[in-house]
């Protein structure tokens, strides 16, 4: 059975690279009924915060990415991590190292100044302590193959290859007697019967010098998938000034649904053919490694936007209701606003646009009008206010047929465009020059305040 996980370092929010990580893990899993694993990598006490545990854990939840089993905190497992180090030092595939922190410093010394790669030589790989070692401090190294090499075939990146000269005895274990990180993911991983690892390809590297761990406790080995980074519209490197946030940023700044962003993230990096959009059944259905792509997807905020719109006009009015009203300072009652959300979301690309939208229902009289409608105010337009004033009031049948039936005959008798009266009207109604469609906001605003509304502009 497929076994993956999510493993971030709890040091920041829930940036978008993270996401995806998390999402690739989750899809694959779900695709194969198999379990997706959460674990905390929290050993840098220093770095790591409750907050960005709390974060991690909320964005998560509301990308609605469950995930099996409670959470593992690696920093609970020191312990265990110790056994394994002590275990590899018993078989004879780890080495006590009593070189101090200065024979180091001028070892690298050295080997900058020989412009040699920098890296442990191994000076006590075959070295036996002796008394002068006695109550020293040491770390544990592992023993590394000198010969030949490493081949991980990867999933998303093919056939990779390392000579294993090239890896160094790294430490596992501290004079303070304390994991380091490579030793925990390895111990962890095997440990929570982790089938795949899917990450960022940051890691590739750190794959090559895993890989003898398993080799040395005779472990069976996970399949790696390493994935592109993302990257900026600009090729580089993706960050903040990219308008990269954490997950939450995108729901509280932007306005974004979960599933337009769970969408965007299975799109950048993978594809099925040229369909843009996913539901998270489809996506579970379709998701494979076979079609992630081997080069870097670029971070696109204004796809997202769009791809959100979509999201938008099949998301549930009710819910996307309540979602804008938390987002208004005045809301609407949630039925009106209900009522209103099938004519707001049709261009709407965000929460917010649907409030701006929807502010025009709870506006008090007479209007504030903005510079751009009050020009449409001007005394013909006033005028022609007053002549819908009169139609309207005998419109006994308020409703969006019989609205603009009336109205369009108005314009009719006047010899006007529709426009000439639709404009100002709109200008008296919602103080703006932009709103639904005018018959939809008399409907909306009701029979008694629409007309207010235009007498207060009307001469
Ligand atoms: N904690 C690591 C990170 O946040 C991930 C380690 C892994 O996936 O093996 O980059």
């Amino acid at each position: 059975p497929v076994v993956t996980r999510f493993a971030p370092s709890p040091t920041g929010f829930l940036h978008i690279g993270g996401a995806r990580t998390a999402l690739f893990n989750w899809l694959f899993a779900r695709h194969h009924g198999g379990k997706v694993l959460l674990r905390i990598e929290d050993t840098d006490k220093k770095r790591s915060t409750q907050e960005a545990i709390d974060a991690i854990l909320d964005g998560l939840d509301w990308l609605g990415l469950d995930f099996d089993d409670e959470p593992v905190f690696q920093s609970q497992r020191a312990e265990r991590h110790a056994e394994v180090a002590h275990q590899l030092l018993e078989s004879g595939h780890a080495y006590k190292c009593f070189a101090t922190s200065e024979e180091l410093e001028a070892m690298r010394a050295e080997q900058r100044a020989n412009k040699q790669p920098m890296r442990y030589d191994g000076r006590w790989r075959d070295r036996e302590p002796g008394p002068e070692q006695e109550g020293q401090p040491y770390t544990i190294r592992l023993k590394t193959p000198t010969e030949g090499e490493t081949v991980i075939e990867d999933e998303v990146q093919g056939t990779v290859k390392v000579r294993n000269a090239e890896i160094d005895d790294y430490i596992i274990l501290r004079a303070d007697g304390t994991p380091t990180y490579m030793l925990a993911v390895v111990v962890d991983d095997h440990d929570m019967g982790v089938t795949h690892v899917i990450r960022g390809d940051d890691h590739l590297n750190n794959a090559f010098r895993q890989l003898p761990i398993y080799d040395a406790m005779g472990w069976p080995k996970p399949t790696y998938a390493h994935v592109p980074l993302i990257h900026g519209s600009d090729g580089a490197k993706l960050s903040k000034r990219h308008g990269a946030l954490g997950a939450e940023a995108y729901r509280d700044e932007h306005g974004i649904l979960p599933e337009a962003l769970f969408n965007y993230l299975l799109r950048l990096g993978w594809g099925h053919g040229d369909q843009e959009e996913f539901t998270k059944q489809e996506a579970i259905e379709l998701f494979d490694l076979d079609h992630v792509g081997k080069s870097p997807s670029r971070f696109d905020l204004k796809k997202l936007l769009n791809l959100n719109g979509h999201h938008i006009r099949e998301a549930d009015d009710a819910r996307l209701a309540k979602l804008v009203a938390a987002r208004m300072e005045q809301p609407p009652a949630h039925e009106l606003l209900e009522l209103a959300m099938p004519v707001l979301k049709l261009r709407a690309r965000n929460l917010d646009e649907l409030a701006t939208g929807a502010a025009f229902l709870t506006r008090k009289r007479p209007l504030d009008v903005d510079e751009k409608a009050a020009i449409l105010l001007d005394e013909e337009g006033r005028q022609r206010l007053a002549l819908v004033h009169e139609r309207l009031s005998s419109e006994k049948d308020w409703t969006l047929e019989a609205l603009e039936a009336s109205t369009k005959a108005l314009a009719e008798e006047l010899e006007v465009g529709l426009g000439k009266l639709a404009q100002p009207l709109r200008a008296a109604l919602t103080g703006t020059t932009q709103s639904p469609g005018i018959f939809d906001v008399l409907v909306l605003l009701g029979r008694e305040e629409s007309l207010a509304r235009i007498a207060d502009q009307a001469v």
